[in-house]
């Protein structure tokens, strides 16, 4: 069997950063909870975005969940949500015990399409916060969706677990809204093997989220509890894995913008393909180059290709309006997500590829025209 190729998988530096952080944490036996690594990764990844503080969580998810929180979003609160994105996104609104409502995408990025977000405002004035996911590292027309958000009294979030180290309009994805979260599972660009990041420029609600996530121990010589708690923070020796990294995050999108051109130049003159969208407000990390398919060849046709030569290939997230799970929220749009997902097919991105192993890819996709 060849060697597998991987969609996105955990990438340490050849710097052996992250190493050197873990090793100071053993050193000094901090190895959990809570120590220098954490109060340091917090500081140097807020100021990678502009943010005026960061805590660092257990996981995006997580991250999420105490944003909603922090929101005040409670029992029968109405929160809009991207349609297409992975459920990490949506999950946390029914933690709260709130009622997501679903906004389609726009073809013109993928993202929340502004016009449907209009919409949803008209038919929900009530709404108390909203998230916006930045998929795949392509950022969501920001200006339009924060200008129809002032209008409105709602609390923004930005699920920005994909699009680490991209930017909108010079501005960080992820540093737009109220709140912006952050992933470090092993297959986002940079990884910690799994964590997550809520920033915010509003330091007392981070300070606020920090205290959730630590059980909400008040402050008292014996255990006592006002509010409702979760174990939800980084700990020490996992911190130390996202300082290594977030040296490289840099390099990485270099490298996964390289394996983006890569596939436009081998693939881009084949019928019926297109690339995501790249507009010019946006400077993207290029998490996953993604392509659609209108003609002949099918999505299923690239998978089962790729799949029998032991390369890892998947379909665009299928939108949350068609999930099992959540099928019975509304929805409000045209569909694009849907055919997006029908048609979409996620490259593999891994920045550990070689030229070869880009090769590899392109032969076997260019063969089946
Ligand atoms: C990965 C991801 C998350 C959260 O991920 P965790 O695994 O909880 O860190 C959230 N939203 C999107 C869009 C993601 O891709």
């Amino acid at each position: 069997m060849k060697d597998r190729i991987f969609l996105s998988s955990p990438h340490m530096s050849e710097e052996g950063y992250e190493q050197r952080y873990v090793q100071e944490a053993f050193e000094t036996n901090w190895i959990a909870p809570l120590g220098t690594n954490v109060n340091e990764f917090e500081k140097e990844l807020a100021c990678k975005v502009g943010s005026k503080s960061a805590a660092a969580l257990s996981s995006g998810t997580a991250a999420i969940h105490l944003a909603l929180k922090a929101a005040g979003v409670g029992q029968g609160d109405i929160v809009f949500c991207s349609t297409l994105t992975f459920s990490a996104t949506a999950n946390p609104i029914i933690y709260q015990n709130a009622i997501p409502v679903f906004i389609d995408s726009d073809e013109k990025t993928w993202n929340m399409d502004p016009d449907a977000l209009q919409e949803a405002f008209e038919k929900y004035p009530q709404v108390k916060a909203i998230i916006i996911v930045h998929l795949y590292g392509l950022s969501a027309d920001m200006d339009k969706i924060m200008d129809i958000c002032k209008k409105h009294n709602v609390v923004v979030i930005e699920d920005a677990a994909e699009s680490l180290g991209g930017y909108y309009k010079g501005k960080h994805t992820g540093t737009f809204g109220d709140y912006g979260i952050y992933s470090f599972n092993g297959n986002k660009i940079i990884t910690t093997s799994g964590g997550g990041m809520l920033v915010s420029n509003n330091e007392k609600k981070i300070a606020k989220a920090r205290f959730w996530a630590t059980q909400s121990r008040d402050q008292a010589r014996h255990y006592q509890h006002s509010e409702l708690g979760f174990n939800y923070r980084m700990s020490n020796v996992v911190a130390g894995i996202g300082r290594g990294q977030l040296k490289v995050l840099e390099k990485r999108v270099e490298k996964k913008k390289y394996i983006f051109e890569f596939y436009k130049k081998e693939l881009g003159h084949l019928e019926g393909v297109s690339f995501m969208p790249i507009n010019t407000w946006d400077q993207p990390n290029y998490w996953l180059s993604s392509i659609i398919l209108n003609g002949d060849i099918k999505p299923i046709d690239i998978f089962k290709a790729l799949e029998k030569e032991n390369i890892e290939s998947r379909p665009i997230w299928k939108p949350m309006h068609l999930q099992p799970y959540f099928e019975n929220y509304e929805f409000i749009g045209k569909g694009i997500s849907e055919k997006l997902f029908e048609q979409g097919v996620c490259l593999p991105s891994d920045t550990k590829m070689t030229d070869q192993d880009l090769k590899r890819v392109t032969t076997i996709i260019k063969e089946l025209w």
